[in-house]
This record gives structure tokens, C-alpha cells and sequence, in this order.
């Protein structure tokens, strides 16, 4: 059994619900997970932040536009009576629904209930579609087995228990449909896995079926090893391992949040990274791959503010990094990358909202120098220690650049290199021409 899900442009018209009908077609019975149609979710928290500001008629309205756009796609969607009218009859339900709580007074609870419906609303017409195509597709209700918590972590036993239990209710199922992103919350309520939720919920199902695989269908064939804006020819990164993976998310590479493959990674299962417009693209795969003495990739992160704390008292001295700390901790800045020296230590931030505040105290303990318009660039890949000369050839790819700093050794999968921001396009050209 395999997890597929796909996000909300996968199923943004009735022609891709009816691209990824066909592509979901397989011997096997699997699940499918899916979002929101794309835009449908941005358009509920419109709504629900109309409501908010008692302002009805701005939420009536959006929310009329919005049925038009469903009413649309069922009209293009459905060939047959049959199936067209089923799926009038869901989504009418679903906007008579949200009409109703558009009506009433605003709750944090209105707001979920709102914006659970986009999921609701699209995976009821892509079994709908399934079936009147002849397709045995069985609906899993996310709310009646996906729950979180006191926590907010998903409860997997919970999890595991209800869905197992559909899932052995439904043997004779071709395949299973079921909403991404939305749950039910500690005390019951109807709630989410916060934006972009819909990998999760696909994580949280593959560990606790205990998939094969899971798959994320995005319209983007993988990862690439290094940013297609800026440099020609980049490749897809075939294989990667968790670590690696977390590592890149940093730098807003096409890759998934952490949090969201930890449940498959616990669960020692792979996530492929597939493109919904080209699905024989090999795309990538993370997974617990052994290490392979290999560099995968090269990113950058832009906006990052270099600030050196210089202090004669810092040397043979103890509890000058934890006063240093304890000053980002207190202006709620966190510390992305670190350098070191006897007598001094930078550290970079992509957050300046208290840059001057933080900038102001850090005075009290050293000489303060901040470097704006920075960017990290970072060579990411199977860096253990042992692996001789991988630093020395992103250094050497540099050479002619200014640097910063230099960060190695926090974790066996990193170099990040501090650079100016004019610097970026050339050093990530450069570093691929030298590393790949
Ligand atoms: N529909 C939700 C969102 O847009 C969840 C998801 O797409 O993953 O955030
Ligand atoms: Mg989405």
C-alpha cells in the first residue's frame, strides 16, 4: 500500500482532478490523500477574516464568487446526471454550511470549521469521479480517525486504531480518498495541521498503515541540486537522506518541512517527490539512505544579517556565549548559523524585526558590528569529517569571493558559507561548476 498525495494545483481544474484520476489508477490499493482545490483555502481565510471583522457582506460575497467557481468545475467535471447531481448535492451542502456559519458570530471554531471544507469539498468530487469512471474509491473521513493531541501532536494511536478500522471495513475499496490538512483536535473539535498541513497528513497515514511509500505530487519534478533562477543545467537530486533533507528545507528549498516527514522518517518509510505535469520524471527520494560519501546540493538563503560580538573579556572566560544567547532568547530572535573564535563569535538571522533592540543589549557584553544584505549559501550533502576535501573544494570555489563566515562540523551534512548578497548568483554558479 502506497500514500499519494496531491497538493491543491494537482486538483486545481476538473481537467487535473481528472489528470490525477488516471494517475492514481494502480493494482494496488492505496491511499490518496488530498488538498484543497489551489486558491480554496486562501479564500476561506478570507472569509473567516471578514467574518472576524463583523464585516458579513465582504464574506457573503467571497463566498458567492467562490460556489461559482465550484458550481464550474462540477459542470466540467461530470459527464453523467448521476454523478453531476450527487456533486451538486455535496458541495451545495458544504457552501450552505459555510452560509450559515458566515451568518453567525466569529469563533476560533467558526474559523477551522470554514477552513476545513476546501479539503472536504475536493476529495467528495474526486470520488465521485472515481466512481461514475467505474473506480471502487471508498471516502475515508479525515475527521472521523485523524486527531491531535493536548499537544498538538497527532495522536497516533488514535490515528492508527480508526483508520485501520475503516481500512478493514472497506476491504473490497480499489482505492481510498481522504482529506488532507484536517483533524480533529484534543477536546474534539474541528481543526487543522496548520497551512500547507496536507504532507503531514500524509506522513501521519503512511507511518501508521505502515506504507510502502509515500509519494508527494506537487507541480515540480523533485529537487533540484541548485536553484534552476540562477544557474543552467541544474539537475534533479535523485536520492536524499532525512538529515539532508531538514537541512535544505532552511534554505526554502523545493523540498518538505521537517515536521512533516518526521512521522515517515520514525517510521522508516521513503517520500517521493513527484510532478503531477510529468509524471515520469524520476523526481526524488528521501529516505534513511545509507551514507554515500556524496555532495547532493547547493542552496541559498537570502535576507541574513551577520552580527559580531567582539569581547577581550570572552577569552578563557566562561558564560559569555550563554549572556549572548540568553540576549537573542530575550529579544526573540533565533540564531540560524554560528562561528567562533577565542575572542568572538557571529552569528547570522534572517529575522530583523529587534534588530535594534537585541544590537543595543548585546553593547553591554562586547563590540558590536552587523553585516546586512548577507546571504548563506551551503553545500549540503554526506559531509562526515572522514570524507576529505569537500570543504576544500567549496572554499576553493570561492576563492575570488569575499566570505564572511565559514560554518563545518555542526552536523555531517552541512557547509554554510556567509556571503554578500550581490556575490549569490556568482558563488552558486561557481560551486556547481566545481562540485557537480
Ligand atoms: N489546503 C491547505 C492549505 O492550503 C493544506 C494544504 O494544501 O496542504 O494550506
Ligand atoms: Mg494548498
Amino acid at each position: 500500500m502506497k500514500v499519494l498525495k496531491f497538493g491543491g494545483t494537482s486538483v486545481g481544474t476538473a481537467d487535473r482532478i481528472k489528470h490525477v484520476a488516471r494517475l492514481i489508477q494502480s493494482d494496488s490499493q492505496n491511499i490518496v490523500v488530498l488538498s484543497a482545490m489551489a486558491g480554496t483555502t486562501n479564500t476561506l481565510v478570507e472569509i473567516a477574516d471578514y467574518l472576524s471583522k463583523g464585516n458579513t457582506p465582504g464574506a457573503q460575497e467571497t463566498l458567492n464568487h467562490l460556489n461559482l467557481k465550484y458550481n464550474n468545475v462540477i459542470d466540467e467535471l461530470f459527464d453523467t446526471p448521476g454523478a453531476h447531481s450527487r456533486a451538486k448535492a455535496v458541495i451545495d451542502e458544504r457552501f450552505s454550511y459555510i452560509r450559515a456559519l458566515v451568518r453567525g458570530e466569529y469563533s476560533l471554531a467558526v474559523n477551522k470549521e470554514i477552513l476545513a471544507q476546501g479539503e472536504l469539498m475536493s476529495t467528495a468530487m474526486m470520488d465521485i469521479y472515481l466512481n461514475e469512471q467505474g473506480v471502487k474509491s471508498v471516502l475515508l473521513p479525515a475527521l472521523d480517525y485523524m486527531r491531535t493531541d493536548a499537544n498538538g501532536e497527532p495522536d497516533m494511536k488514535y490515528v492508527s486504531t480508526r483508520l485501520k478500522r475503516l481500512l478493514d471495513l472497506n476491504r473490497d475499496a480499489e482505492v481510498f480518498i481522504t482529506q488532507g490538512y484536517i483533524c480533529l483536535n484534543a477536546v474534539g473539535e474541528v481543526d487543522n495541521l496548520k497551512r500547507g498541513g496536507s504532507d503531514y497528513s500524509a506522513s501521519i497515514i503512511g507511518a501508521v498503515v505502515d506504507a510502502d511509500e509515500i509519494e508527494i505530487w506537487t507541480d515540480i519534478d523533485g529537487m533540484h541540486n541548485n536553484d534552476p533562477r540562477y544557474v543552467d543545467n541544474t539537475s534533479p537530486v535523485g536520492e536524499l537522506n532525512f538529515e539532508e533533507a531538514a537541512e535544505l528545507a532552511y534554505f526554502g528549498a523545493k523540498i518538505l518541512h521537517p515536521n512533516c516527514v518526521l512521522p515517515a522518517k520514525l517510521a522508516n518509510i521513503p517520500v517521493r517527490l513527484l510532478n503531477t505535469l510529468d509524471p515520469k520524471a524520476r523526481g526524488t527520494v528521501i529516505y534513511n539512505m545509507p551514507p554515500d560519501g556524496k555532495i547532493k546540493a547547493v542552496a541559498a538563503k537570502d535576507n541574513v544579517t551577520a552580527i559580531k560580538i567582539k569581547s577581550g573579556r570572552m577569552l578563557l572566560a566562561y558564560g559569555f556565549l550563554h549572556k549572548v544567547f540568553e540576549t537573542f532568547e530575550k529579544h526573540q530572535t533565533s540564531i540560524d548559523m554560528m562561528a567562533t573564535s577565542e575572542v568572538g563569535v557571529t552569528v547570522t538571522i534572517d529575522d530583523e524585526s529587534h534588530l535594534a533592540a537585541l544590537v543595543d543589549d548585546l553593547k553591554n557584553f562586547g563590540t558590536v558590528t552587523v553585516d546586512r544584505d548577507m546571504v548563506i549559501v551551503c553545500v549540503v550533502g554526506d559531509l562526515e569529517w572522514h570524507n576529505c576535501g569537500f570543504e576544500a573544494q567549496a572554499v576553493a570555489a570561492l576563492k575570488d569571493i569575499p566570505v564572511r563566515m565559514i560554518s563545518y562540523g555542526g552536523s555531517n551534512y552541512n557547509i554554510s558559507m556567509v556571503i554578500r548578497s550581490g556575490d549569490k548568483i556568482e558563488a552558486l554558479k561557481r560551486l556547481s561548476s566545481a562540485l557537480f
